[in-house]
Formats: C-alpha cells, sequence, structure tokens
C-alpha cells in the first residue's frame, strides 16, 4: 500500500443511481410478521429475552449479549412472539430469529425516552444501549469504536458520505432530506468525544449535497466537506481517511491509531435522533433497485422485514429475479431467495433479470492481471483464489490475505467474472477457522 505516494488505484463504475437518487425515502407500512435476527452486527450472537406467547413493544430490547464485541437488538414492531427459528442471515451467519406477528398499533416500549448524557462515558453508554451499528454496510459495534483507548489522542471525525457503491442512494437521500440530523450527530459527536475536528467526505457525483452541508456547516468550529473524486471504492475506511485528512492508516491497524474516527453519514444522523427520542435502532432505509424491480425507490423498513414484502412494496417483480443482491453490486451478498429479513446493517436490495444475468457467468481465469492492477491495496486476488482452492492457508497469509477491504474492485475488472471477492471472504473464514483450532498458532 503505497497512499503516500498517492498512486491508490481503484475503478470507474458506473453509478447506475439515477432511478432512486431524487427519491426521499417512502415509509413502507408495517407487515404482518418480521424476522428479528439476533445477529445483526460484528461479534457475538444476542440471545432472546424473550419467548414464545410474549408481548412486546416497540423499541423493547428482545436481545443481549455478556460479550464485549456485540451489540443489543430492539424490538421494531408491536406484536407478539410466535416463534423463535433458526435462519441463516444474509451476512452468512447462522442465527436465532424471533418470530413476531405484528398487531399495526405499533405501541412504543415504556422504556424509550431520551438517554440522560452529561459526560464521555454517559454517551458511550447511551450509544450502546441504542444498539447503533456501523450502517454503511460493516455492522460494528458504534460504541466501541467512538471508545478507543487512546480517545485523547484522536483529533478529527470523518464522515463518510461517499457511498460509493453503484445503485445505492440511502446516504445521499440523508444528506439532503436530514442534514440537521446529520449537522446535530457531528456536534454531539465532537462534544462528547472531545473531536476538534470534523471532516465529510462526499463524492463528486453528489454536487447538490456537497454544496448543501458546505452552506448548513459553514458556522460550525473544525467542520469542513471534501469532495472526493468518484473512483471506486472512496468510501473504504482507509481510503477515505486518507483522502480527507492525508494521513495513512497502516497495514493492520485501525483509523484511532492515526487520530481518526470514521464514521457513516446515516450512522451520524441517527445519533442525533437516538439522543432526542431514545428510539433504538428499529428500523432501516434501503434502496431496492435492478432490472427485475417495478419501481425502483429508497424505502424505510422496519427491522425484520423480508426481502419479499419490500420488493412487493416496490411493486413487485417486472420480470424472472434471476439474481439478488443484499447489498451493492459490489461489495454486497448474492442472495438465493428472497425470505431473508432486513438487518440493521442492509442498506441495499437489487433484483436483476436474465439479461443482466447472463452478463455475469463466469468463465476460466485467463491470467490478464488486470485485478493485480486494479486492486487498491496491490493484492493478489487471482492468486488468492488458487491457495483457496487448495485450501493453502500458508500461501493465503502469505499474500495478505487479511489486509483485503473485500472492495469487490477485482471481480468489477475481472473479464472472466471471477468471484474473486467471494472467494477472499472464504478464504478469511478458512484462516479464521484455522485460527480457532490452533489458538491463533500457525
Ligand atoms: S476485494 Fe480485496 S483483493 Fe479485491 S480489489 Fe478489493 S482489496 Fe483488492
Ligand atoms: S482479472 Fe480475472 S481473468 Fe484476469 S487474472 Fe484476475 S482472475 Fe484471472
Amino acid at each position: 500500500m503505497t497512499f503516500g505516494k498517492k498512486t491508490l488505484s481503484g475503478v470507474h463504475a458506473p453509478h447506475n443511481k439515477h432511478a432512486t437518487e431524487d427519491c426521499s425515502a417512502v415509509r413502507m407500512p408495517v407487515p404482518e410478521k418480521v424476522y428479528i435476527s439476533m445477529q445483526q452486527h460484528m461479534g457475538a450472537p444476542c440471545k432472546p429475552l424473550i419467548a414464545k406467547g410474549d408481548t412486546v413493544c416497540v423499541g423493547q430490547l428482545i436481545g443481549s449479549s455478556d460479550a464485549f464485541l456485540s451489540s443489543p437488538i430492539h424490538s421494531s414492531v408491536s406484536g407478539t412472539v410466535t416463534d423463535m427459528i433458526e435462519i441463516i442471515n444474509v451476512n452468512s451467519v447462522r442465527a436465532v430469529c424471533v418470530v413476531i406477528e405484528t398487531d399495526g398499533k405499533q405501541t412504543v416500549d415504556e422504556s424509550v425516552k431520551p438517554p440522560e448524557v452529561n459526560d464521555t462515558a454517559g454517551f458511550i453508554a447511551a450509544m450502546k444501549a441504542s444498539g447503533l451499528v456501523g450502517l454503511g454496510g460493516a455492522g460494528f459495534p458504534s460504541f466501541i469504536k467512538f471508545n478507543p483507548k487512546n480517545l485523547p489522542e484522536v483529533d478529527t471525525l470523518v464522515v463518510n458520505g461517499a457511498e460509493c457503491e453503484p445503485y445505492i442512494t440511502t446516504d445521499y437521500r440523508t444528506m439532503i432530506d436530514a442534514w440537521e440530523d446529520v449537522i446535530d450527530g457531528i456536534a454531539i459527536l465532537q462534544k462528547y468525544l472531545d473531536l476538534e475536528k470534523a471532516v465529510i467526505g462526499i463524492e463528486k457525483n453528489k454536487p447538490k449535497a456537497i454544496e448543501l452541508l458546505r452552506e448548513k456547516t459553514s458556522g460550525m468550529k473544525g467542520v469542513s466537506v471534501v469532495e472526493l473524486n468518484d473512483l471506486y471504492p472512496k468510501g473504504a475506511e482507509k481510503v477515505i481517511a486518507y483522502e480527507t485528512t492525508g494521513r495513512v492508516i497502516p497495514a493492520g491497524k485501525l483509523p484511532n491509531e492515526v487520530g481518526i474516527i470514521v464514521s457513516n453519514v446515516t450512522s451520524v444522523a441517527f445519533i442525533s435522533r437516538y439522543m432526542k427520542t431514545g428510539m433504538p435502532l428499529v428500523e432501516k432505509t434501503l434502496t431496492v433497485d435492478g432490472s427485475a424491480i417495478a419501481k425502483p425507490q429508497n424505502v424505510t423498513a422496519v427491522i425484520g422485514t423480508t426481502y419479499r414484502d419490500l420488493a412487493e412494496f416496490c411493486g413487485g417483480y417486472k420480470a424472472e429475479p434471476r439474481l439478488m443482491i443484499s447489498g451493492g453490486p459490489m461489495m454486497g451478498t448474492a442472495v438465493l431467495s428472497d425470505t431473508y429479513p432486513v438487518i440493521k446493517s442492509n442498506n441495499a436490495l437489487l433484483v436483476f433479470d436474465s439479461v443482466d444475468e447472463s452478463q455475469l457467468k463466469e468463465t476460466a481465469c485467463i491470467r490478464c492481471g488486470r485485478c493485480i492492477r486494479t486492486c487498491p491495496y496491490h493484492l493478489m486476488p487471482a492468486n488468492f483464489e488458487a491457495a483457496y482452492q487448495a485450501r493453502d492457508t500458508a500461501m493465503l497469509r502469505k499474500l495478505n490475505l487479511p489486509l483485503c477491504m473485500e472492495c469487490g474492485c477485482c471481480s468489477f475488472v475481472c473479464p472472466a467474472r471471477r468471484p474473486l471477492v467471494q472467494t477472499n471472504r472464504l478464504g478469511k473464514k478458512l484462516l479464521a477457522a484455522e485460527a480457532k483450532k490452533t489458538g491463533g498458532k500457525s
């Protein structure tokens, strides 16, 4: 990685945002049933705190864990718990799922009230109670990110408004429709984390958002807006940190180690709303788009809504759905059915017809080297694939697979349509399984 020499590469991915970028999010009615997964975040799953037959209210805590790396789960609806089932989440993790038959009343739980926050410790406790995780897709518990061991050395908040993934426009709509929440969230983070500076990074293909936030933050001390090139993946954590501050996060290190906290813009807006209302994270806005969707739009849905209900709300399928992606086309996960429920980290559902699907058929690697030349970290995706197929974990480590940020640039440029990013994920799982078995010795 040679950020210092400005040799950062990437791809010009078609933005394909035209169908939804002018669409403010539409709130979808609460479905008859929701499926709330106990694993919606990076870290340990939650244990259900309710049982079959219990009645629940909106915002009620229904899942928690004693593990440090975890995030509580709240009910997104009022109704009755009718079942507990095991599912495979869209993030490929097996999890207990609470099935709730909704009563249509959306009665708010009495525990929901604005948090009393007077200092940093109180703010971190509030962030934990809110159930906030990185809403850009990573799902990392925010209260941990906001409380690094070296917090006094951290001076800058980087607000990630790049939204470089094609098709997705939910962060863009947050910046346009909820700019007050964004700037209030920035002020809250600056105050409680004692951050001198805040930089909002936005790709130049969103001129309205850049202009609006520049105007609205002009009187805020230490706050600036940086226009980023629209070269994917400008929204990757290390990339946006460098582009907005000039600081390089070394391999294997975290942003706090160079004095930065990075937060997605929609997460920042949520913080403002949570501090005012105390309503935890129980709904999510997703871009629903793709050639098989009748009416592409941005939809705010309660967590646990199925993809099928989301698609039906968008007019259903106008062609046979042949390829379904949870998330964007670069970093998202192809899913086999529309029965998956929405989890906190989902930001898009894309459904494509047979024409689009036929363009994605994979063939054999032709050793062209494009994937290697394109990788922003100068990794060797074609070699990862060979090493993974041979289950050669020593080689995967030697090739620095853990550095891969799963941006998908390699898959995007591959003329053979090799599923390189998916293979990288499987390779990382193989390394994690091996580390678990050997207690980290390899
Ligand atoms: S997914 Fe990983 S290997 Fe592929 S381009 Fe991105 S960082 Fe490089
Ligand atoms: S871009 Fe695709 S075809 Fe070319 S070397 Fe990489 S994996 Fe092989």
